[in-house]
């Protein structure tokens, strides 16, 4: 067994070995681009770039394609409004985040550090 491994760059196609980079949460990248090798990351950490959210991976690098996923329950009252119908009122809800994820390659990915979500 090598403990050298290759892989074929994302960015530039030419097969490289990769680097760990820890200051990015041990994220495995390439070592000619230092781009992150989808494979062999899950849920590699988000890129800022010129104030944009960058899709982290080296062969999709796509800008504000981010998304929130999160799963919802809501509990919903339920009373008779008249013989044979039942009404539905709508309650209360809780969201519960699910993680983040990358629209052009959905990807998973995960956020920057320093950012926070702000919500409206
Ligand atoms: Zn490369
Ligand atoms: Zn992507």
């Amino acid at each position: 067994m090598s403990d050298r491994m290759t892989v074929e760059c994302p960015k530039c196609g030419d097969t490289s070995g990769v680097v760990v980079l820890a200051d990015r949460e041990d994220t495995i990248v390439s070592a000619c681009c230092e781009a992150v090798i989808p494979e062999l990351n899950d849920g590699a950490t988000i890129l800022v770039e010129d104030g944009k959210l960058v899709c982290p991976y080296g062969d999709c690098g796509a800008a504000d394609q981010i998304l929130e996923l999160d799963v919802a329950t809501r509990s919903n009252d339920l009373t008779i409004s008249e013989p044979g119908v039942i009404k539905v009122s709508l309650g209360d809800g809780s969201f519960e985040r699910d993680g983040f994820e990358c629209q052009q390659c959905m990807r998973s990915v995960s956020l920057p550090d320093g950012y926070e979500l702000s919500y409206p």
